[in-house]
């Protein structure tokens, strides 16, 4: 039995695991993300991989990382939310552990981790859809993980869905994530309680009165309850998230779309109505197998579970 180390770098945390070939975590550890000194998070990141190494064979390291990662995965080019910009973080870590070393994206290695050992696993061609403050992504067609000519392949997130629309923190209007994300959700329900305070009394309940502290949970909640205007507020996200699987899939013909990420809790209440958006805007819809559309299985540690799967695959 291999073992190797998967390792998911987030914006506030970093969690690692020891993870057999069958996709197992044995072990796991964590630290803090010190998000503005990059040789911080390489030493955290070794520190991590030195305590659940242990006495253990381990092959390799996988780093999912919270960014652009390079196609040869071995730097992360530039990351939105933490200091790298052309950080040969393979390489250090290699250096300090002595362990082979790559690096991809956070959202492909989680879209990896389901398609080979979670809600995708029967597939050869998927698309994972991360569902959180953005909308992540990862696509595999044919058994492997689309990175594209520089690795930046899998942004789902920022396709514009609307001319001139909300303005994206990736500096663009419009993008999918400000329409599908929970972000959105939650811009939805805050505006309904903040114009028609009367028709939101759930919501406003459950936030003490303030619009402003309704959150994505209480959504869900409500709706869960069966309260009107929560169920609209998810129904007018759903159908974005539907429309922009709907355009993905005239584009890649998936098997599978595997919808995870915290929007994706609400389950079945959310389905539906994305399966009913996606179904109408699809292409050709009379003439070819619908995609099934289903929740993910592994949770959180998807991320690091894939990044240990991928640090197997040959470069
Ligand atoms: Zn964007």
């Amino acid at each position: 039995m291999t073992l190797t180390i998967g390792v998911d770098v987030g914006g506030t945390k970093i969690a690692a695991g020891l993870v057999t070939e069958e996709g197992e975590v044995l072990r796991t550890a964590r630290r803090d993300t010190p998000a503005s000194e990059v040789d911080a998070t390489a030493d955290a990141i070794a520190d991590l991989v030195t305590e659940l190494r242990a006495d253990e064979d381990v092959a390799a390291v996988g780093i999912g990382a919270a960014g652009f990662c390079d196609a040869e995965r071995t730097s992360v080019v530039y990351a939105p939310n933490l200091a790298w910009r052309n950080e040969p973080l393979a390489e250090k870590i290699t250096k300090a552990t002595g362990l082979p070393t790559v690096v991809e994206n956070d959202a492909n290695a989680a879209a990896w981790g389901e398609f080979r050992f979670g809600a995708a696993k029967k597939a050869k061609s998927a698309i994972v859809v991360t569902l959180g403050t953005g909308i992540g992504g990862g696509i595999i067609i044919n058994d492997h993980l689309v990175r594209g000519f520089q690795g930046f392949a899998g942004e789902i997130g920022h396709m514009q869905m609307k001319a001139g629309g909300r303005r994206c923190g990736c500096g663009l209007r419009g993008c999918w994530e400000r329409y599908g994300s929970g972000t959105a959700l939650v811009h939805e329900a805050r505006e309904i309680a903040t114009v028609a305070p009367a028709s939101a009394v759930r919501l406003l309940e459950m936030a003490g009165g303030d619009p402003q502290q309704i959150t994505g949970q209480m959504v869900t909640a409500a709706a869960k309850e069966g309260d009107p205007v929560a169920l609209d507020v998810l129904e007018t996200v759903a159908d974005w998230i539907g429309r922009g699987l709907a355009d993905l899939t005239a584009i890649l013909d998936p098997e599978m779309i595997v919808l995870g990420g915290g929007v994706a809790t609400a389950g079945e209440i959310l389905l539906e109505p994305v399966q009913k958006a996606f179904e109408k805007n699809l292409t050709a819809r009379l003439y070819r197998d619908i995609a099934e559309i289903t929740l993910a299985q592994l949770g959180v540690p998807a991320g690091l579970i894939g990044a240990a799967d991928l640090a197997r695959l040959p470069a």
